[in-house]
């Protein structure tokens, strides 16, 4: 390639840094720091979470917009790569400076132009979630008052503000389809000595907030899998019976803390319990868990990448040195963004995907069973009739359009890594990815 259109590929295209002032609860002014980057514009709007933390800083942002690219070129979103940042800790604040905070960040946001269904699209990420994005869709609506689909501007929004069923668990449940795509080649479970298919794998899961939780849940109730062991920020429980991925959330739910859980080992230190053999490794929280210092120890076979950059270069070196097999978050967390598509176009089309369809596919089918029904003489039991017969649910569209866009995409990356014979999942991941973007640069966006 062209060494001016990969400059192109990998530069940050535009970022906004703010610095805004935020009532805090007590009539004290608080200056909030905020960014916003945009990383490729080939392809418009540009798409990607807003994190609330008080770490995040310009370069995490431009950093992790510059992975959303990469992620929505793999999976054949057609979005540019975006991130958002704000430096607050949601724990510790009120909710309601948490809104005035969303709200004002917005309102920056819609200022500058960094905000539009045709221009820049966030959505849910570390530390925010559907509230933020209904406050969000919210003080958009308000402020751009003559436009019809005006909720396109932000997606992972609640039910109630024209969200889509199927988005709160949309990340966790691509996770599993990704680890259970990946685990079915044998010819990819021999070296490790595994088995294909995910049943009766350990799993250990470090996080349990949306996109930890949910694929803890999946792994467990769809796909048979034994989680071990669970960790969070208070430490770790481990059972190498298998946790109750639900009972450990409500237990957290109710005490605070998931230490202490019935039954399992209670460990202080969190950290330790990542290194502990299992299966499968499934960093769902924060990035730059596993580095040099501690890739050595790492106990598991598989790691699968839920989180953003939870292995950093030194950690991936020694990994794949190890042998372990890593699942690319590029890749495996890309179901929050495929999902995040399909919640825009609903928008953008101010219907949902069911409506034009259900009525229709259940005459069809109705019409079918009768026939072979008449053909062959037998009746189908009454019970079975209405699950054979209904159309389906917007819900069910959306979860099997995720599980077909995961599953393409790994055996697109997988079929790369073997013909090219490249190192492993993530250089395939990021070749086929840069190839797409840079492709597209070529035919649009450079003026003459
Ligand atoms: P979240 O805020 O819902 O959950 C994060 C969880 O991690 C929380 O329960 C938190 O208590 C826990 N945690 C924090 N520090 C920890 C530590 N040191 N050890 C163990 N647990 C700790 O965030 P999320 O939306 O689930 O995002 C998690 C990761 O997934 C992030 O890297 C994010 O960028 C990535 N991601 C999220 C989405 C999405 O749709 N939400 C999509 C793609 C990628």
């Amino acid at each position: 390639m062209d060494k001016g259109l990969i400059e192109q590929v990998r530069c940050c295209n535009s970022t906004y840094r703010m610095q805004f002032p935020v009532r805090a609860d007590d009539g004290s002014i608080v200056v909030v720091e905020a960014f916003r980057a945009e990383h490729s514009h080939h392809r418009l709007p540009t798409k990607g979470g807003i994190r609330f933390s008080p770490d995040v800083t310009v370069d995490e942002t431009i950093a992790l917009a510059s992975l959303m690219t990469y992620k929505c070129a793999l999976v054949g979103v057609p979005f540019g790569g975006a991130k958002g940042g704000v430096c607050i800790d949601p724990r510790t604040v009120s909710e309601g400076f948490r809104e005035r905070v969303t709200r004002r960040y917005t309102a920056e946001l819609i200022r500058k132009n960094f905000i539009g269904p045709d221009i820049d699209v966030p959505a849910p990420d570390y530390g925010t979630g559907e509230r933020e994005m209904g406050w969000i869709a919210d003080t958009y609506k308000n402020l751009k008052v003559n436009s019809a689909d005006t909720y396109a501007c932000v997606t992972g929004k609640p039910l109630s503000m024209h969200g889509i069923p199927g988005r709160r668990q949309a990340t966790g449940l691509g996770v599993y389809y990704g680890i259970r795509a990946c685990m079915e080649r044998e010819e990819d479970m021999q070296p490790l000595g595994l088995t294909t298919g995910v049943a009766g794998k350990r799993v250990i899961v470090q996080g349990l907030g949306n996109v930890g939780y949910y694929a803890a849940w999946f792994l467990q109730n769809e796909g048979k899998a034994i989680i071990t062991g669970i960790i969070e920020r208070e430490g770790g429980i481990f059972n190498a019976d298998g946790l109750d991925v639900e009972a450990v959330f409500n237990h957290r739910k109710a005490n605070g803390t998931i230490l202490q859980y019935p039954g399992a080992e209670s460990v202080a230190n969190g950290m330790e319990l990542m290194e502990r053999e299992c299966d499968i490794l499934v960093p769902a929280a924060l990035e730059n868990q596993i580095t040099g210092e501690n890739a050595g120890r790492i106990g598991a076979k598989i790691i699968a990448e839920a989180a953003n950059g939870p292995v950093d270069f030194e950690g991936e070196a020694i990994l794949s040195q190890r042998g372990v097999l890593m699942i690319p978050d590029m890749y495996l967390n890309a179901g929050g963004v495929t999902v995040s598509y399909f919640e825009w176009l609903k928008n953008r089309a101010g219907v949902s995907f069911d409506r034009m369809i259900s009525r229709h596919e259940e005459l069809v089918k109705r019409e079918l069973l009768e026939a072979i029904e008449n053909l062959t003489g037998t009746k189908i039991p009454t019970e079975q009739r209405p699950r054979l017969i209904q159309g389906p649910s917007e819900e069910e569209l959306v979860i099997a359009a995720l599980e077909q866009s995961m599953t393409k995409a790994y055996n697109n990356v997988h079929r790369l890594w073997k013909e090219r014979n490249l190192p492993d999942l993530r250089t395939a991941g990021f070749l086929l990815a840069l190839e797409r973007v840079a492709e597209s640069y070529k035919n649009h966006g450079i003026f003459p």
